[in-house]
């Protein structure tokens, strides 16, 4: 691009009320063009903010655009899917030659002048393309002079494209561009850019949907198929059909040595499962080093030979390790057998699997433990099973529980004890069988003692069986009839595992010679059986919590891609509904001209509103296109030693126009003048943007104070008033792209959400920043800090 015009564009908030030079004669003309453009696409823009256009469409419209903003030229839009970053496709194209275009695609290099468009980054003109071009075909007879220019994100595609497309202007004749087309063709090329991102950003955030639900199917396959091995391989072979690779392993760890546990191969034989290698130093190193995920190791050297040959025509390895709750489980490894790259948005899918492998595989070993257990008491869970309803509350469970035991123990009575955390207490669970609630409420908490040797401290914390009266055990139950019985009471440990969970007793038994040897191995077994009904709650808890932290890793991540979309989707009802009102004002005038219904007088009085109506376009779209430009990083600051006295001057007196009579203007300049080295327009128009603001918001007048001061390295400007003020809990949107903070009181101001975030951007980028204090309904304070100008003052 060249120099002079990104001055002139630099100069976007050009004072409106200064006489215009020729270079802001170009500027308004470049400005006014790109405002009748946003003018006509919002008529594509739905009135329903919620409604979204598709991309496809507002890109034809684009193209059909592009022809109008420079004259004389055909258009054609082309963009490098993300799915093929090797070529770039037409997709939108307005002329008769361009049309033919649509739909064709071809390879993205040197040779190519689109190619080198997006390969370096820079617009490419040329006089003479099919000389200029390794497809000259493609420009017929009469196509000679085009200029094409580069979308730009700003930052990389995390995909690893080198860019997302070219904006194409072709000149059927041989009349060059003109410097103002050119900047035309720029600014319209930042427009279209904005609005392929959003659409960039959804598909990502598509591909993070499928990974979520990836992970609830495989949480679903697990609670199908208690065998680890079934879950992990079905995700496997989902990865096959996500990602482009022809190897995946999924391997185990144990202390000394890698198993693999799961394995897919597109052309030869997949990873035997059970095979076993030593975890090589290198590899622990960079599991430990936290990364998540690196490039393949030579731990191929240790595995057994089958498997390094299966690998030997490997190109491409990433090895990702499975973390689940701070752990390392495994490593995913996947490889390609071509040399195409695993590109980031590869990398970003593969990461969300492994999320899902690692839950999968934490999820399978605590179900595999259960299962254990499970197996060991069938023949007590047989007996009790019928109650073991998963979906009963605790208590109901526990209650049920106890009649089950009643009934095959023949007692009349039977309580559950639950040791408290600490193991100081025992006491009454929800549920006892045979005990009215009277009885129930008056049954006590014993104390106990895991270093303790008493009876009852034995039967808890040493698995000894107790016979004898519930008395001795401190268990109140005397006070009924039976407790007279000296066998009345067996009680054994419940616990799950090593977990000591408190006791189980039958009292008053049925039979006369009271509970046989054989009701007490019942009773222990019906211990174990709630043990294990106790310990399939608790783990079904952990895999609900552990599951509910790593969805939410994801619903953060999808959160992030998805502000993205939100960008575009702001930028087009900002658009939209700042725009709509001055272009309705505008065309109705234009249209009076036009059947000559607007009289000289009356065009008279027109003629100011129309100018302001246009300014406030011009200043809005040169806001959003300041924004674009600042997030590509190609803001260039014109800095030069200033006086901060003449930029506060200047700022204060272009606001004069807002002031009602209700406001009073308190000016405070430093005796001596102050110099910073700045980008005048630029930090004119961050002081206009403060007091503009404070004017706004202040709907009731009241004095704006803006005090310049001056300390040792920093000069400040403070814009002071005593309007709305703003909710503490907004404070932290402030200074966020399209941060408008609606509140009752303010819904009916209008603004873009742009000004404080360009502002303070700017003052950043000066070495310098604003920061904001503010008190509702006492009104705010903002600082705009600079540093100061240490060098040669100038004249
Ligand atoms: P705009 O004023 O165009 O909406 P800004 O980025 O300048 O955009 O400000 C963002 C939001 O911050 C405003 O919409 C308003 O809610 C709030 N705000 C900014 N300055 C003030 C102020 N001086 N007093 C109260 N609210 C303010």
């Amino acid at each position: 691009m060249p120099e002079a015009l990104e001055t002139h564009s630099a100069s976007v908030l050009a004072d409106p009320q200064s006489r215009p030079s020729q270079g802001d004669e170009d500027t308004q003309r470049v400005n006014e063009a790109i405002g009748r453009l946003v003018g006509r696409l919002l008529d594509d823009v739905p009135t329903d903010p919620r409604a979204t256009v598709p991309l496809a469409d507002l890109l034809r419209t684009m193209a059909v655009e592009g022809t109008h903003v420079v004259p004389d030229t055909e258009c054609v839009i082309s963009v490098v899917p993300a799915s093929r970053p090797d070529i770039f496709q037409v997709i939108a194209a307005s002329g008769p030659w361009a049309e033919r275009l649509i739909g064709e695609e071809w390879p993205l290099h040197e040779g190519m002048l689109h190619g080198r468009a997006m390969l370096h980054h820079v617009a490419v003109e040329t006089a003479n393309a099919p000389d200029e071009s390794a497809a000259p075909e493609v420009f017929g007879s009469h196509i000679r002079i085009g200029r094409l220019v580069p979308m730009s994100t700003g930052t990389p595609l995390p995909d690893g494209r080198v860019g997302m497309g070219v904006v194409g202007f072709w000149r059927p004749e041989t009349r060059p561009f003109t410097d103002t087309e050119r900047a035309i063709m720029d600014r319209f090329t930042r427009l279209i850019s904005i609005m392929v991102i959003g659409d960039d950003a959804r598909e990502s955030t598509q591909h993070l949907v499928d990974r979520l639900r990836l992970t609830g199917e495989a949480t679903r396959e697990l609670s199908a198929s208690l065998d680890p091995a079934d879950v992990v391989q079905a995700i496997v072979e989902r990865i096959a059909e996500i990602v482009d690779v022809d190897r995946i392993t999924v391997t185990k760890f144990w202390p000394d040595s890698i198993e693999a546990i799961a394995g897919y191969d597109r052309s030869r034989p997949p990873a035997r499962i059970g095979a076993r290698w030593e975890l090589t130093p290198e590899l622990r190193s960079a599991i430990d080093s936290g990364e998540s995920a690196f490039e393949g190791f030579s731990d191929v050297s240790g595995m057994p030979a089958d498997m390094q040959e299966q690998l030997s025509d490997v190109r491409r390895r990433v090895m990702l390790p499975l973390r689940a709750a701070g752990r390392v489980l495994g490593v995913l490894a996947v490889s390609r057998r071509t040399d195409q790259a695993f590109g980031q948005l590869d990398l970003d899918n593969l990461e969300q699997i492994a999320l899902s492998a690692a839950l999968a595989l934490q999820n399978a070993s605590l179900f595999a433990e259960t299962k254990e257990a499970q197996q060991k008491a069938l023949h007590a869970l047989l007996s009790v099973s019928d109650h073991l309803d998963s979906n009963a509350s605790e208590a109901d469970l526990y209650a049920r529980f106890a009649g089950t035991v009643a009934e095959l123990v023949g007692a009349r009575r039977v309580t559950l004890w639950r040791l408290s955390t600490d193991h100081t207490l025992l006491m009454p669970a929800a549920a006892a069988h045979g005990v009215t609630a009277r009885d129930f409420a008056q049954l006590q908490a014993v104390p106990c003692n895991p270093e303790g040797t008493s009876l009852r401290d034995r039967v808890v914390f040493g698995d000894a069986v107790f016979h004898g009266r519930a008395a001795d055990l401190g268990m109140s139950l005397e006070s009924n009839d039976l407790s007279g019985s000296t066998a009345g009471t067996v009680a054994v440990a419940w616990r799950a595992g090593t977990v000591r969970l408190g006791v189980l007793a039958a009292h008053d038994p049925i039979k006369p010679d009271g509970f046989s040897d054989e009701d007490t191995w019942t009773l222990q077994l019906a211990a174990f059986a709630a043990g294990l009904v106790w310990q399939i709650k608790d783990s079904e808890e952990r895999i609900r919590t552990l599951g509910d932290a790593e969805a939410q890793r994801l619903i953060e991540h999808i959160e992030r891609t998805r502000s993205m979309e939100k960008m575009r989707s702001d930028f087009l009802k900002l658009a939209s509904h700042e725009l709509r009102g001055p272009i309705g004002v505008v065309r109705g005038y234009f249209s009076m001209m036009q059947d000559k219904s607007l009289d000289a007088e009356a065009l008279e009085h027109a003629m100011p509103v129309i100018e302001r109506k246009l300014n406030e376009m011009n200043a809005l779209v040169n806001e959003m296109l300041e924004t674009a430009r600042l997030e590509e990083g190609l803001t260039r600051l014109e800095r030069q030693p200033q006086s901060l006295r003449e930029i506060v001057a200047a700022a204060t007196s272009a606001i004069q126009p807002q002031l009602s009579s209700a406001h009073q203007l308190d000016v405070r300049l430093p005796g001596e003048s102050v110099l910073v080295n700045v980008d005048a327009g630029r930090i004119e128009t961050v002081v206009r943007n403060l007091l503009d603001n404070a004017i706004k918001f202040s709907p009731d007048g009241g004095v704006i104070g803006c005090h310049t001061t001056a300390a040792q390295d920093f000069a400040r400007i403070t814009v002071i008033d005593h309007g709305l003020g703003i909710p503490p809990e907004q404070m932290h949107r402030l200074f966020t792209r399209f941060s408008r903070l609606v509140t009752p009181e303010n819904s009916h101001i209008s603004g873009t959400g742009l000004g404080l975030y360009l502002s303070r951007e700017l003052a950043r980028l000066h070495g310098g920043d604003i920061t904001a204090t503010s008190t509702p309904g006492g009104g705010s304070t903002f600082v705009l800090t600079l540093p100061i100008w240490s060098g040669e003052p100038v004249d």
